[in-house]
């Protein structure tokens, strides 16, 4: 083991053989040959063999292989057979569904996956994470998440929060000094950085001197967790009714058991039976399902935009009735243009500025010096809020890569959005000076003096006054302004916050940032859709409003408030202000957990964006933490339920109008699947009660159950996105699926199934045998339930939302009816499946009967149920 810390940063460089410049390909490829990617090994993943094998551990599939023993034992080999082949399909369609649902839970997950910048080939480029190999230079900035083990070759203020290592919640500062010390601890290494840590402060660069299963938390963690998805809190609630329904059924088969026996049938027989039922009666689909539904709904997600993380997130988007969005970049385009600037005493259109004008030119200088932005080759690199200020300077001349290298920085106190301000020290000739950038009401009171071409004048309340009322009406107009002050400092003075003070003010610059043109729609479909948008953000509060009125957010400006506003209020009178309250301006992370936590003491499910290194509480305190893919921190990524990767408004609003789909879809399914079982049993029951012979042969329910449960189910919860979702009010959380009104509904719908087998048994016993009685149930059993496939893909009627909108729905019902008809035509099969030879005016009844449902079904909703 290397001590890279008792090291100084050139015998790092030396001894992992890199220069400043980065490494080029060719070295890439070769480290990694040698050293694996960055990647911590997870658990072993099960194989697909393992999934497949892992489906017969179910307690129902032992219960069929138990049958299928007896019945062998029985002599009745031909059920043996048919029940292995169920079991075998049953688990080969698990597998595949499994298999298919982790498949795009992977894409997502490679979608969301961490990303580090690191110099190679003399470039600064961004790069996945898990291909850092050691010697990387890797550039951090606040907000990163920290994804190689590192020695520092330069430290910017650089702060880490290295909790997660070392339980030490402060963030440490880090520095290039080495440490001679034999015996330290990881948390003293304060001129390294480790995996697992995040920058709350500063910046720096590093050179990567451990990654993957070689760093700090790869020893400690030797096996990492699989981060195995949890289960949602609707598949928690399905497993849990799934438990209990299951446990009802086995006690009717039972009592189906006993009473069959009791009447003398033969002990094999009855128990067949039973346990056929029991295996056609419970739907162990449910929680699969919501899986599959759920992992297939992302895709379309990621597809627009919005990349879930957390897969509860689809359930609960469905139930958002608060979004509380930023506003720059999410409800604006953050595409910012300097229009006016506030100079010399004077306010000037941005391109009547005079540069030999000393002030005027002094403030454009200044602009592209205390700036971290790029504009080369059409390509714009850094904070849009600075790149309209090297743009402004670029359209005067001033080159921002000429205008650094001639006035070098040497040190700075980089911009966080708590401060609202940033500082550079450059040298100008002979002198230092410090040059500091940001919001005027955290500058106007450090500055002492003004800056005009009638030399530096002191800084009078008449002046303050003035530039606080210029301020205002640039604010007004929806402009976010920037004030520009800077002082001379002495060569060996500390460079830290305290220095931002007695300042020289040069002007102002007033940007314009417009919403973006899909917003204001996107507002308004929220709050027909009965959620209250909010904007929370950092900017100044006449910005805020006016941006807010333009995009029909806010009505009147008393629903604009500013952060410290709330300071002293309680939680109790903060919960009675929110309702009334649609823009909080110049909010801190802090405040901004205290804005969801109220509206969620209210009962609200709340959808929060962030995409600052603050902002992870906040974003794990909402129900739906929402981050920003372009412009977030890895920080705010990590702790965010879902990620934009447009950073828009309307994505949003777009991914709850699908969570809401697919809630329903889910609903859909479940209540095909619950309804068409619950026709069964009532069957069954009716014939036992009345004491006539059995309606269904074991494997007649067997085919049931492999046919009409998991595929059309399946096709149900792929159904199309409804395209009035978001004409509903949200849904309440705290209603559960299973609620009064969907039991009804299975139990009226599964009755309807009744009918129909039962006339169809009833028909087959008055003019046939028992075997063409039992042959007609099943088949009208079995097709009336496909039909209702096409009742259960939505509330309003078929001919409403379009016979052919969902093709899976189709294949499903072909595929159905298509083995049906093999069962009960090709002579070779009906005594393997027990099914007498039909005629013509048998199948006719069959037939009729099996549609019987569906028109009354559409018939009520036709009538019924409004469209909207
Ligand atoms: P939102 O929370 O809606 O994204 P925002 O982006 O306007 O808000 P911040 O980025 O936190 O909020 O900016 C807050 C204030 O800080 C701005 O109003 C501006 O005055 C100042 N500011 C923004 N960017 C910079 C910067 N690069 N340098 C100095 N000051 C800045």
């Amino acid at each position: 083991m290397v001590a890279y810390h008792k090291q100084t940063t050139d015998e790092v460089m030396k001894k992992l053989n890199v220069s400043n410049q980065g490494l080029y390909n060719y070295d890439v490829l070769k480290r990694q040959e040698v050293n694996g990617y960055n990647q911590l090994i997870e658990g072993k993943r099960t194989s697909t063999l393992a999934v497949f094998f892992g489906q017969f551990k179910d307690l129902l599939v032992i219960i069929l292989m138990v049958a299928a023993v007896i019945s062998f034992l029985l002599g009745e080999v031909e059920s043996t057979i048919v029940i292995l082949v169920v079991i075998i399909l049953n688990a080969i369609l698990g597998t595949v569904q499994h298999v298919k649902a982790e498949q795009s839970l992977d894409k997502l997950k490679a979608l969301a996956s961490s990303v580090a910048k690191v110099m190679r080939n003399k470039q600064i480029i961004e790069i996945p994470s898990k291909d850092i190999v050691v010697g990387d230079l890797l550039y951090l900035d606040a907000g990163d998440y920290i994804n190689a083990d590192g020695r520092l070759l330069a430290s910017y203020n650089l702060h880490v929060n290295e909790s997660s290592l070392t339980g030490e919640s402060l963030a440490v500062a880090k520095n290039t000094d080495p440490i001679r010390k034999d015996r330290i601890t990881t948390g003293d290494k304060k001129n390294m950085v480790f995996t697992g840590g995040f920058v709350t402060n500063g910046r720096g660069i590093v050179i990567v001197t451990a990654i993957g299963m070689d760093t700090e938390i790869g020893k400690i963690a030797n096996l990492m967790d699989t981060a195995k998805e949890k289960k949602t809190p609707l598949q928690v609630s399905l497993d849990q009714f799934g438990e209990k329904l299951a446990l009802g059924i086995t006690l009717i088969c039972l009592g189906i058991f006993l009473i069959d026996l009791f009447r003398g049938r033969a002990l094999g027989d009855s128990f067949m039976f039973a346990v056929s039922l029991a295996v056609a009666a419970i739907p162990e689909a449910l929680s699969s399902i919501v899986t599959i539904v759920l992992a297939f709904g992302t895709q379309k997600m990621a597809k627009e935009n919005a990349i879930i993380r957390k897969l509860y997130a689809v359930e609960s988007l469905g139930s958002v009735s608060v979004i509380c969005s930023d506003k720059t970049g999410t409800l604006t385009e953050n595409k910012m243009i300097a229009l006016q600037v506030y100079v010399d005493q004077r306010v000037v259109p941005y391109d009547q500025l005079h540069t030999e004008n000393k002030v005027e030119k002094n403030l454009l200088l200044k602009a592209v010096l205390c700036n971290d932005a790029l504009e080369r080759d059409e390509k714009e690199i850094g904070d849009p809020t600075e790149i309209a200020l090297v743009k402004l300077g670029k359209h005067y001349g001033f080159d921002e890569l000429r205008v650094r290298n001639r006035y070098p920085r040497i040190a700075e106190i980089p911009f966080n959005s708590d401060r609202k301000l940033m500082s550079t020290v450059n040298h100008f000739e002979q002198k230092n000076i410090l040059i500091t950038k940001g919001a005027l009401d955290v500058l106007l009171n450090r500055i002492v003096k003004i800056e005009t071409s009638n030399g530096t004048l002191p800084m009078t309340d008449e002046q303050r006054k003035k530039i606080e009322a210029i301020n205002r009406g640039f604010s007004m107009n929806g402009l976010r302004v920037l004030a520009i002050a800077y002082k001379e400092v002495r060569a060996n003075q500390i460079i830290d916050e305290r220095i931002e003070q007695d300042l020289i003010f040069v002007g102002l610059i007033a940007m314009m940032d417009p919403p973006r043109k899909e917003t204001k729609e996107a507002v308004e479909s929220c709050i027909n859709a009965g959620i209250k948008p909010v904007m929370i953000t950092g900017d100044h509060k006449l910005t805020a409003t006016a941006i807010a009125k333009e995009i029909g957010l806010l009505n009147d400006p008393s629903e604009a408030i500013e952060g410290h506003d709330i300071e002293g209020l309680t939680d109790e009178q903060l919960q009675e202000l929110v309702e009334n309250i649609s823009v909080y301006a110049r909010v801190t992370p802090e405040q901004k957990i205290r804005i969801v936590k109220a509206w969620q003491e209210k009962g609200n499910v709340v959808a929060m964006t962030g995409d600052g290194v603050n902002d992870g509480p906040a974003l794990k305190q909402a129900n739906i933490g929402v981050a920003m893919g372009m412009t977030g921190t890895e920080v705010a990524k990590d702790a965010s339920a879902m990620i934009l990767t447009d950073d828009n408004f309307s994505t949003i609003v777009k991914a709850i109008s699908n969570g809401r789909s697919l809630y329903t879809n889910i609903k859909n399914a479940i209540l095909f699947l619950l309804s068409g079982n619950a026709g069964a049993i009532f069957v069954v029951l009716y014939a036992t009660i009345l004491g006539l012979s059995v309606p269904f042969a074991p494997v007649h329910l067997l085919f049931i159950n492999l046919l009409t449960d998991s595929l059309p189910a399946i096709a149900i919860g792929l159904e199309p996105h409804n395209k009035n979702a978001m004409k509903d009010k949200p849904r309440n959380i705290h209603t559960p699926l299973l609620n009064k009104a969907f039991t009804t509904q299975v139990i009226l719908e599964g009755l309807l199934i009744a009918i129909a087998t039962i006339i169809a048994f009833e028909v087959g016993l008055a003019t046939g045998d028992t075997l063409t009685a039992s042959t007609m149930a099943f088949a009208t059993l079995c097709l009336s339930r496909l039909v209702h496939g096409f009742n259960s893909r939505s509330k309003e009627s078929i001919f409403t939302i379009g016979l052919f909108s969902n093709i899976y729905t189709w294949v499903a019902f072909l595929l159905g009816v298509l083995s049906l008809h093999v069962v009960l035509f090709i002579p070779s099969l009906t005594g393997v499946f027990e099914v007498a030879t039909l005629n013509s005016a048998q199948l006719s009844l069959i037939y009729c009967l099996s549609v019987m449902p569906f028109f009354v079904n559409q018939w009520y909703k036709l009538l019924f149920v409004r469209s909207k």
